[in-house]
């Protein structure tokens, strides 16, 4: 009997606060390609003000949009592989603390709702950020939420955040 592969449309947001942002950025491209399915697009690079807390250093995001037969739990099983691959870097002046150099999340995972106790997706934030919405809004702004059923370009109106954004070039 013929095996039915499904394959499913996923958008990840990439975040680096630290280090070659733009270099750690190429890499998880490369071991996304290589271990969780073709990497089909990418959103421009943008500058995002730091949401949530003090940082110094502001954040590099980017939508990066993967097509897979991976199951979700396993997506992400590899995507936490890479972010720990990318590195953690510790300062040993601040014994203990360790910060990442990526942040991998799964955004939308085609239009699937998953409720796990490792997984939410929808990610439950994503409405929420501008940093997020911002990007997805260039990649694919007419993509309905699934549970909101609203499209990019609409979440990002409704969005209360009013935190920087820049895209650059
Ligand atoms: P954050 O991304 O909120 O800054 P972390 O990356 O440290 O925080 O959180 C990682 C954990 O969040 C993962 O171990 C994973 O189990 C959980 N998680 C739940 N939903 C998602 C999602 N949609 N994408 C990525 N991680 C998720
Ligand atoms: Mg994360």
């Amino acid at each position: 009997m013929q095996k039915i592969v499904t394959m499913e449309r996923v958008h990840i947001l990439f975040g680096s606060n630290m280090g070659d942002k733009e270099a750690i950025f190429a890499q998880a491209c490369l071991l996304i390609n290589n271990r969780c399915g073709r990497v089909v697009q990418v959103s421009g690079a943008y500058d995002s003000e730091p949401w949530g807390f003090v940082a110094e250093e502001w954040f590099l995001n980017r939508v990066i949009v993967v097509e897979t037969d991976l199951a979700p739990e396993e997506l992400l099983r590899r995507l936490l592989g890479i972010e720990k691959e990318l590195g953690r870097i510790r300062h040993p002046e601040n014994q203990g603390y360790a910060s990442r150099t990526a942040d991998l999340d799964i955004l939308y995972f085609g239009s699937r709702v998953i409720l796990s106790e490792t997984l939410t997706v929808p990610h439950p934030r994503l409405h929420m950020r501008r940093f997020v919405l911002v990007p997805m809004c260039e990649v694919a702004p007419t993509m309905v939420h699934p549970v909101f059923e609203m499209t990019q370009e609409e979440l990002l109106q409704h969005c209360p955040d009013d935190s920087v954004v820049k895209k650059l070039d």
